[in-house]
């Protein structure tokens, strides 16, 4: 954060004590979020956010800020739709200006059979309340700034679904805003600590082992992004979590106005303008699992041939700025969040690809399961025992990019 920014955001760094209600470990979004709802909708305050780099220094501060609901099950159509109504009122409920902006979320299809797919996400999204329609190509043709509508010549735009609250919001400014809130309420946050275990008696938690000492606590929340099955493996918990880099870049200034959120499977990556005016550009996971984050050149290069095909003005444009992320991947596509065999050691974890948008739900859920006991019915299809019970929640093609 600048000087400016630590000015108008009042962040205050906390003593760590010795012992907690509760004690978050990691401070990305999901983590401050629990923090930020135990805090201000239940009143817990004896809570610690224990970060080892920065706040948001994790993938919460290295995503492409795409907020959307437009899922293919309904148990996660519900989950992230609740999220977007989350964003829509952070601003005025944080008093922080996130940048929230609607523009509207396509996903292009160039084939019958993705035709026929996003008709279906259509069907669903609006029987679980979110709102998407799908639209043929000649609105894409009126609607689309700059759009080819027949790219590389194999590749026509068939039709796309059309997410309505598709959005996005500056992600610094979502977990500062989360930060500052839950401090404010109480809440210790730390920087620079690394918790490196975890202490357990009889199956229950009992402390962390932190760099900067012991901490007594009976509740230890998981938000490690990218670090969950180190951090589980430390309680001798297993995930099926893979980690697995990702990466983004960003053009330098597009002078033309550009609001719609524009995603294509078939080519292969998506692309926004950000409020500065640079074209920001993602696609899909490296395919090697990895904890590296070294950005390299064969991810601009696999996409770049297609977006320019798409968007002819891009090739008029330079890639500015390049950066990598480390992502919880879960088998299914779909969050993991809940109580574990661990009593007192809870996990928020397979946010992947799609984790940014679900930070507001995803932190009001996992306070409500701290604060009551009880798993909210919204996040109890994405249990951990899902996939010992064999009810896994298949949702692949809802990530964008396949
Ligand atoms: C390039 C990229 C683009 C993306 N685009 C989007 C998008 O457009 N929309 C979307 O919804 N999602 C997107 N995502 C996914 C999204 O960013 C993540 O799912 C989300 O930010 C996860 O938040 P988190 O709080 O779980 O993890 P993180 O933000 O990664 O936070 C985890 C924190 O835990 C800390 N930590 C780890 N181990 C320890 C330890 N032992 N002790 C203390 N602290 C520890 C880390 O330092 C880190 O700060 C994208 C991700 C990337 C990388």
């Amino acid at each position: 954060m600048n000087e400016f920014w630590e000015a108008k955001v009042k962040l205050r760094w906390a003593e760590l004590a010795d012992s907690y209600d509760v004690v978050v470990i990691g401070g990305g979004g999901h983590g401050l979020s629990t923090a930020y709802h135990l805090a201000l909708r239940h009143g817990i305050t004896k809570v610690a956010v224990i970060e080892k780099s920065y706040i948001g220094g994790g993938n919460s501060g290295r995503n492409t800020t795409v907020i959307r609901a437009n899922y293919g099950i309904p148990e996660a159509v519900r989950f992230y739709q609740r999220s977007l109504e989350l964003y829509e009122n952070l601003e005025a409920e944080t008093d922080r200006w996130i940048m929230h902006r609607v523009g509207g979320n396509w996903w292009l299809v160039h084939t019958e059979a993705g035709r026929r797919t996003e008709q279906a996400r259509a069907a669903v999204n609006q029987a679980f309340g979110a709102k998407t329609d799908f639209v043929e190509p000649e609105v894409i043709a009126r609607e689309i700034p700059g759009i080819n509508m027949n790219p590389l010549g194999q590749f026509p735009v068939m039709g796309a679904s059309l997410h309505h609250g598709g959005a996005t919001a500056r992600h610094d400014r979502v977990n500062w805003a989360l930060a500052e809130g839950a401090m404010r309420a109480g809440v210790d946050i730390v920087q620079d600590v690394e918790v490196t275990g975890i202490n357990t008696s009889g199956g229950k938690v009992v402390g962390v082992e932190t760099t900067a000492g012991p901490i007594a606590t009976e509740t230890v929340v998981s938000a490690v992004g990218g670090h969950a099955t180190r951090m589980a493996d430390m309680v001798g918990v297993r995930l099926p979590i893979r980690t697995h880099p990702l990466q983004a870049f960003v053009t330098n200034h597009y002078e033309r106005k550009f609001d719609p959120i524009i995603a294509s499977a078939d080519l292969g990556f998506y692309v926004s303008q950000t409020a500065r005016g640079e074209m920001l550009g993602g696609a899909h996971i490296d395919p090697e699992p990895s904890y590296s984050r070294r950005a390299g050149h064969h991810f601009v290069n696999s996409i770049a041939r297609n977006m320019v095909a798409l968007f002819p003005f891009m090739s008029g444009l330079r890639v500015l700025r390049q950066w990598t992320g480390t992502c919880d991947m879960s088998p299914d596509y779909t969050p993991v969040m809940g109580v574990t065999p661990v009593n007192g050691f809870l996990i928020t974890t397979g946010w992947g690809t799609w984790g940014f948008k679900a930070i507001p739900a995803g932190g009001e859920a996992m306070a409500q399961l701290i604060a009551t006991g009880e798993t909210p019915e919204l996040i109890a299809p994405f249990a951990l025992d899902r996939f010992a019970r064999d009810r896994t929640l298949a949702d692949r093609s809802s990530s964008g990019t396949h």
